[in-house]
């Protein structure tokens, strides 16, 4: 009787402990400061998140697998959401199949002003106006997302494109961008609907891994917050490393690592990181996100042929003064590359303390297109850029629950990375940012100023209040 007690005493303190973590924390956020809860009130928690589980599940299952068929039956029109790059193959293969498709959502404003792929493109929240009944091809990899934000417009008929996309043959199409780079596209976008279907995995469509906090340029609204940087540094091979190991035996399947900056150039290592993450998931994809101000050199590009690696270059007109000569090399080395003009930003690069309730927290939260842009930074993980720099600048308070450290010897690191991948409500941190919402023309949890230039440049780090 005693051990069981002893048992039981156990199995809540660890409950407890578990719960202090749980990142719905609403007394840390509104008084900067850790209450100790009660365990009446870790129940209640308990219970909103059992609640929110199952209200998920309901959710998710209403997104079909199956669907060639039943979009083949006459019925409501046909939406493909959102006008992401896949969505034109998805408009192709529905054509392959004589399905009619009616239209494109998306809930940005701005992408409705021209067709897509021929077809009409609808500003999301106008759909009841236009589309009282609708069926809708979710093409978006955020599945869950697109769902929840139709379920909220009054639809529930939703269909996954994987089925129609089985076959479908790239080379068969002149598309928008490269066929490496559908290729590519689809295979992520794949990956993100099956394993939609699998709850019980922890999986990361795509993971910035941040080698260094270092920039060639200094744009005042960069959104991983370089611009306050004053003594930036670069991640050292080693540590990077080490973190990657843990998130490859604990995750069980990440898409994408996009090796980013700063710039990423400006750490010496950063083809070893590419290599050394190419040996570890032979197939996924590598992104090297650059702004074409330093020419790759020769043995690194060399190192790279035969991998699964695409540079994206954003081009910055005159600031980025190697652009030629970089494209010129990895044309040498027969690697694969999207050249991007830096167009309009969402402004989204304020620290502010907004003191939010936690309805709107969630708001900002349900808004942010970014919430799913993992970010692996001197060895933490976070779960965007946003809050991985502003807690590596002191910008925000400490706090446990808006990070996982990776290289400590915790023995529940899976679950700790589990809880950070699928918690959909906030992290503490997103009080202090302004949001970065898909539609920014909304004002709904957006705090920001909207579109704004890009790329525009300031002399020195911008100075910002420090938690000690
Ligand atoms: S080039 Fe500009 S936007 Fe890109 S990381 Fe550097 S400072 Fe940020
Ligand atoms: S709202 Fe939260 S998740 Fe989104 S960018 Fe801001 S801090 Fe990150």
């Amino acid at each position: 009787m005693k051990n069981q007690l002893n048992n039981f005493k156990k199995k809540i303190d660890l409950n407890i402990k578990n719960f202090d973590t749980i990142l719905l924390k609403e007394p840390y956020i509104q008084d900067n400061q850790t209450k100790t809860c009660s365990l009446f009130e870790h129940l209640l928690v308990d219970f909103y998140n059992i609640c929110f589980y199952h209200l998920k599940m309901k959710t998710e299952s209403i997104v079909k697998y199956d669907c060639e068929q039943q979009l083949r039956l006459k019925g409501p029109p046909i939406i493909i959401v959102a006008a992401v790059r896949e969505a034109e193959a998805v408009a192709n293969a529905c054509a392959e199949r004589n399905i009619a498709v009616s239209g494109i959502c998306d809930s940005e404003k701005r992408k409705s002003e021209k067709p897509f792929s021929g077809l009409k493109v609808y500003h999301t929240p106008d759909l009841p106006k236009n589309f009282p009944q609708a069926r809708f091809i979710i093409a978006s990899q955020h599945v869950q997302e697109c769902a929840d934000q139709l379920i909220d417009l009054g639809y529930n008929e939703f269909y996954s494109p994987l089925e129609l996309l089985k076959d479908y043959d790239v080379n068969k199409y002149k598309h928008r961008i490269s066929s490496t780079f559908m290729r590519s596209r689809l295979d992520v976008s794949k990956k993100s609907h099956e394993y939609y279907f699998d709850d019980s995995k922890t999986y990361m469509r795509s993971l910035d891994v941040m080698i260094t906090t270092k920039c060639s340029l200094k744009c005042a609204n960069c959104c991983n917050l370089m611009q306050y940087y004053k003594d930036a540094k670069n991640t050292s091979l080693e540590k990077i490393n080490s973190a990657l190991d843990v998130l490859h035996k604990n995750v069980d399947y990440i898409s994408e690592f996009r090796v980013i900056g700063g710039e990423p150039l400006m750490n010496k290592d950063w083809a070893n990181v590419v290599n050394s993450i190419s040996v570890k998931n032979s197939d996924a994809k590598i992104f090297i996100y650059t702004n074409g101000t330093i020419s790759p050199k020769e043995e690194q590009l060399e190192s790279l042929q035969g991998k699964n690696v695409n540079f994206l270059i954003t081009d910055y007109g005159n600031l980025s003064r190697s652009i030629d000569k970089m494209i010129e090399r990895i044309n040498k080395y027969n690697l694969s590359f999207d050249r991007q003009l830096a167009e309009d930003w969402i402004d989204c690069s304020n620290i502010k303390h907004h003191k939010r309730s936690t309805e709107e927290l969630k708001e900002v939260f349900k808004q942010c297109c970014v919430k799913y842009i993992y970010t692996l930074l001197h060895g933490k993980l976070y779960r965007c850029p946003f809050i991985a720099n502003a807690a590596n600048l002191n910008a925000i308070p400490d706090n446990p629950a808006n990070y996982v450290n990776l290289l400590t010897n915790s023995d529940n690191i899976r679950q700790q990375i589990r809880r950070l991948v699928k918690n959909a409500k906030f992290f503490p941190a997103c009080d202090f940012c302004d949001g970065r919402p898909y539609d920014p023309s909304s004002k709904l949890g957006y705090d920001g100023r909207g579109m704004i230039a890009a790329g525009e440049q300031v002399s020195k780090p911008i100075p910002f209040k420090e938690y000690k």
